[in-house]
């Protein structure tokens, strides 16, 4: 079983990451980078969490369908649709573009949590 400190760590790097590239492509890396940053790792950490939250690894065979395959698809397809409303919004380009890196953002923090959680012995499912 991959631990809690392992996946918080991962979806944070990929929080990070999608933070400094958001922001150094919207308007460099100053102190308007910060809040962009900190919200694209706090994001990336509960996401990368976000399995074992909904299903808390208490007991060996706790993996049902939040550690699926199955709920991957389910989330990457209502990331598009948000990402899809965002497109078609009022909002201002740049936080149009923030949200989405934060949906995407999420999608790849659960995406990481289900990968470290595959190269376990118990692995995960297709549709739990
Ligand atoms: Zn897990």
């Amino acid at each position: 079983m991959a631990r809690r400190t392992e996946h918080a760590l991962v979806g944070a790097a990929i929080g990070a990451i999608g933070g400094v590239a958001y922001s150094m492509e919207t308007h460099g890396l100053g102190n308007n980078a910060a809040p962009a940053v900190l919200a694209s790792v706090v994001v990336g950490t509960i996401s990368g969490c976000l399995p074992d939250l909904l299903e808390p690894p208490r007991f060996p065979g706790h993996r049902g369908v939040f550690h699926s395959i199955l709920f991957l698809g389910v989330l990457g397809a209502g990331a598009s649709g948000i990402i899809r409303r965002l497109e078609e919004s009022d909002l201002e380009p740049r936080l149009k573009r923030l949200y989405a890196v934060l949906v995407v953002i999420a999608v790849l923090g659960v995406a990481s949590h289900l990968v470290l959680d595959w190269r376990t012995p118990m692995g995960i499912s297709l549709a739990g």
